[in-house]
């Protein structure tokens, strides 16, 4: 018997990582130019670490919950993140890596010039933790789907969250059923809509 809402295992992985980038801000105690490109790098690099180890054993923790016949291993797991890091996100409209990059060198443009760095940190780290969090979910979706894909399953019926982040713009889709190649991407950030299988 699996769990029909996967995202509880997400919100552990959410958890935890929050906790870690909160770990790495912290190496920020220095606001000049040329110690805060280097500090960036480092920050972030240990982030996407850090994010892609977490979400890897996310992603093989719900696939093997929702498989009915097998597992993944790990390099499995962390090959379907490292796709996902590397495509272009209809629902988010960037590709995970990039944007990180992104977000790592804005971080050091305001910490550089910026009256209240500190302010400039703590709002880095929140937009971090945004970002992952949407990473996490879009993984959690994705290793549901492959699950299913690799029992065979060939149609999907389209589940609306009903949680506390219901999803107004997603209440038309629930119930409806879409072929398993051909499910349309979240229509929004933070949905947390899933899918079950329709034997
Ligand atoms: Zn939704």
């Amino acid at each position: 018997m699996t769990m029909r809402n996967p995202y509880l295992k997400t919100d552990k992985t959410i958890a935890y990582l929050t906790k870690q980038y909160a770990k790495l801000f912290r190496r920020v105690t220095a606001f000049d130019e040329l110690n805060i490109i280097s500090v960036s790098h480092e920050v972030y690099d240990e982030a996407l670490k850090v994010t892609e180890q977490e979400v890897t054993r996310l992603v093989k923790s719900v696939y093997d919950s929702y498989r009915e016949s097998g597992a993944i291993t790990a390099p499995e797991a962390l090959a379907i993140v490292a796709a996902l890091m590397a495509a272009y996100n209809p629902t988010t409209k960037y590709v995970y890596q990039n944007e990180l990059d992104r977000k790592r060198s804005r971080f050091a443009e305001g910490v550089i010039s910026s009256e209240t760095p500190v302010e400039e940190v703590a709002l880095a780290k929140r937009l971090l933790v945004n970002m992952n969090k949407q990473f996490a979910d879009d993984a959690t979706f994705e290793a549901v789907v492959k699950a299913f894909a690799d029992d065979g399953v060939k149609r999907v019926r389209w589940i609306t969250a009903l949680d506390d982040r219901r999803c107004k713009e997603c209440k038309s889709r629930h119930g409806k059923v879409y072929d398993i190649d051909n499910i349309p991407p979240k229509p929004h950030m933070h949905c947390r809509c899933y899918v079950e299988r329709v034997e």
